[in-house]
């Protein structure tokens, strides 16, 4: 039997019928009429998920107080419980993880901890593509102790949407004492070479974090053996934690014991928390980098959500997601050749994060043409189209059938009655 051709309508369903992940679809609350690819921005609820916060509502509702060491997931150790169900995810031990505050307050919270400046080694090493808030927490550190971050922050600079990692290198000079970087740069979608940066820092007694926001849940990671010492994330993407769901941190096991930047009593060993004294017994493990009370309605969807990572494998995860962009840039370049659309994500799969970036001069009219279509992609200024497909709800059928309206539009031109300007919330 001759395969169908790419470009059909029947080779995205012979993708789909041989998916081994194609099952988890059916338990995500998917609009009928509309194509979700913004998972990237905020993943889509599941029922597992849904119901995770409904089983945390009821112990609220029957345990009162008592909820916080009685029913199924006793909220005064649902933090530890998510960070040993998040560890498999980033190739951790569940000791080194916690699931706590967000990503912009873990920053705050790891870099306050691990920033030690000294009159020879002050510097902090970022990006110029990294996240702003990234940048403002690094900015605000810097200036916390006495630093003007004009000197004091150096950031390595991209061209096109990428960074050289030899450039983030040779920028490793002798004053650098921190390097923040972001795994997957949340534009161009690039993924770092953690593990080099990160062997090529510790030569130069430099301590190197990552943010994982673009990665967590769709790309493997392997802290422990790339040696990184910290790392945070939100889980709201790719994790399907929900609007504002509680982040996560890492710490390496061999900086157990530092004292946290920020503490407050959920920093606080376990065994002593309630002896209530004003003198802070530190958890032993990433536990001392909680802060206060957790959130707990924020954090119950993710014992659902995190269940199905754990039972469908990242690597297939991480397949699946490199099939779905590898069909998307496949299409684009035979059904959309003479468009002008360019890739501007790395075409290479070692590179390569969960989203892709594509480029059109009218990025922000298209996205509304295919809004107006049911088609959800998000848009970054200038001229960007992001588009997130995710490995546990998307299907190749979704890939097509966006790239098939997306020709309409183009061809049509009924995205010139869209003004070429991005909403508030973009
Ligand atoms: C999404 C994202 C954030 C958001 O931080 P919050 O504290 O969750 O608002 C920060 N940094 C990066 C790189 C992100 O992708």
């Amino acid at each position: 039997m001759t395969q169908p051709n790419e470009c059909t309508e029947e080779y995205a369903a012979m993708m789909d019928e041989s998916d081994p992940l194609r099952s988890y679809r059916n338990e995500f609350y998917l609009d009928k009429d509309m194509i979700y690819l913004d998972g990237n921005s905020l993943g889509l609820l599941s029922t597992r998920a849904e119901q995770a916060l409904l089983d945390g509502l009821n112990d609220w509702k029957t345990l009162g107080i008592d909820g916080w060491s009685k029913g199924e997931n006793p909220w005064f150790y649902m933090a530890q419980q998510l960070g040993e169900m998040t560890a498999p995810l980033i190739g951790a031990e569940k000791e080194q993880v916690i699931v706590t505050g967000s990503t912009t307050t873990n920053i705050h919270q790891l870099v306050s901890t691990f920033y030690q400046p000294t009159a020879a080694k002050y510097k902090i090493l970022a990006d110029d593509a990294t996240f702003p808030s990234d940048i403002y927490a690094l900015k605000s550190q810097l200036k916390l102790k006495g630093y003007d971050p004009a000197n004091a922050l150096v950031r390595v600079q991209s061209e096109n949407g990428m960074l050289a990692e030899e450039q983030i290198i040779e920028s490793m000079s002798d004053d650098v004492a921190l390097i923040f970087l972001p795994s997957v740069l949340y534009r161009s979608g690039q993924i770092l070479d953690m593990e080099r940066i990160t062997a090529e820092a510790h030569k130069r007694s430099i301590i190197v974090g990552f943010d994982l926001c673009h990665s967590i849940g769709a790309v493997p990671h392997q802290l422990d053996e790339w040696d990184i010492d910290f790392a945070v994330w939100c889980t709201y993407k790719h994790l399907n934690g929900g609007p504002g769901a509680v982040g996560g941190l890492y710490v390496n096991k061999k900086h157990f014991g530092r004292e946290p930047g920020l503490a407050g009593w959920f920093s606080s060993k376990k065994e002593v928390q309630f002896d209530m004294s004003h003198e802070l017994t530190p958890d032993a493990d990433a536990g001392a980098y909680e802060i206060g009370t957790p959130h707990i309605l924020s954090m119950a969807p993710l014992l659902g959500s995190l269940a199905m990572f754990n039972e469908a494998g990242i690597q297939q995860v991480r397949q699946k997601s490199l099939r779905l962009t590898d069909y998307m840039i496949t299409l684009i370049t035979h059904e959309l050749s003479g468009f002008h659309f360019s890739i501007a994500s790395p075409l290479d799969h070692k590179q390569r994060g969960g989203h892709l970036l594509v480029q059109h001069t009218h990025a922000a009219s298209i996205c509304k043409a295919l809004n107006a279509e049911g088609i959800v992609p998000d848009f970054r200024a200038p001229d960007f189209i992001r588009i997130g497909p995710v490995a546990l709800y998307n299907s190749f059928y979704d890939i097509w059938e966006t790239v098939n309206v997306l020709k309409r539009i183009m061809t049509e031109e009924t995205y010139k009655k869209y003004e070429n300007k991005r909403n508030i919330i973009a």
